[in-house]
């Protein structure tokens, strides 16, 4: 993905205020999370069948049913092997199902290690970003989505319903939210990676002016979810005993719906602060969010200089 300096955003028109260096910083750390990182999972689920997988660039969710494995995202080239053991310890079924929520690599570039996936879902515009790749080129052109979803989809029913939704442009053009409606879960990937700095890849049709009413759409449209997935943040992985080294880690504490509603805030007021720092001939660095970790909870507070971002305690 591209990444774009302070000096080339504040260049840009207000119709893409992107708040350049403001984000540079969390798009290095998007694009460059190593793939040697340790792939660790841990259940979401009280049946014990659906998880999350951390590490490898990026969160990645895993539904493990009788008819084969369902893999949302499946992480930077080469984590393929590392989520199949992962697999492995809780299912003696292969990756049927592959959802991409976003095109870049970090959720795609374990697709062509899964070759007995029959489906591959991603959102339409996904797709087209995705076929401009050279990782899907050639004889790698079979591992490109081959079922794609215009604004919203349904697979399954009962307790593994899974809903994919597009809201409109935000980290790129096609990214997809999935929720599982029985399990109260949603996960936001990229929409929400963290609670830093949002991450605009405009040269994929991201918009950081589109960001905060595609959020704004998904929190009014999304009902009855208890805890949601993000894309990159790790305290979900709080372990009951951090020594044991377990690849399974119980006590899964993903961020509850408030938090999701302090980022969707967090990035209208971002916006605002940028707008109105370029309409005063400021640099956009003015308006530069700032995201510190507090240590109590591991949790990332973001505040913007014009406004502050409510906070919530993590329940
Ligand atoms: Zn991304």
């Amino acid at each position: 993905m591209r990444i774009f300096d302070l000096a080339r955003a504040a260049r840009i028109a207000i119709g893409a205020v992107v708040a350049g260096a403001a984000i540079a910083a969390a798009a290095i750390a998007h694009a460059q999370a190593p793939a040697t990182q340790p792939i660790r999972m841990q259940t979401l689920s009280v049946y014990d069948i659906l998880y999350v997988l951390t590490g490898g660039g990026g969160n990645t969710l895993a539904l493990m049913r009788d008819d084969g494995v369902v893999l949302i995202d499946t992480k930077n080239p080469g984590s393929g092997k590392a989520l199949q053991e992962n697999i492995e310890s809780v299912s003696d079924k292969p990756v049927t199902t592959i959802v991409n929520t976003n095109a870049h690599a970090n959720r795609t570039g374990g697709n062509a290690e899964f070759p007995k996936a029959v489906q591959i879902i991603a959102q339409e515009h996904t797709k087209a970003n995705m076929q401009k790749m050279d990782a899907f080129k050639g004889p790698n052109a079979r591992f490109l989505p081959n079922k794609t979803v215009a604004d919203r989809m349904t697979l399954f029913d009962g307790p593994d319903r899974m809903e994919l939704y597009y809201f409109g442009r935000g980290h790129t053009d096609g990214d997809l939210i999935v929720v599982f409606p029985e399990k109260r879960v949603a996960y936001f990937g990229d929409l929400f990676p963290a609670k830093a700095a949002p991450v605009i890849d405009v040269a994929n049709g991201g918009s950081a002016v589109e960001l905060p009413k595609t959020l704004a759409r998904a929190i009014a449209e999304i009902k009855g979810i208890a805890r949601v997935v993000t894309g990159h943040d790790t305290t979900i992985a709080v372990m009951a005993n951090g020594a044991s080294g377990s690849a399974i880690f119980a006590n899964p504490r993903p961020m509850a719906w408030k938090d999701l509603e302090e980022y969707a805030d967090f990035n209208r007021d971002f916006l605002a602060a940028v707008q109105e720092a370029m309409k005063a001939g400021k640099p956009a660095a003015d308006a530069r969010p700032h995201c510190s970790c507090r240590s109590a909870t591991r949790r990332t507070t973001c505040r913007t200089p014009a406004r502050t971002s409510r906070r919530s305690t993590p329940s």
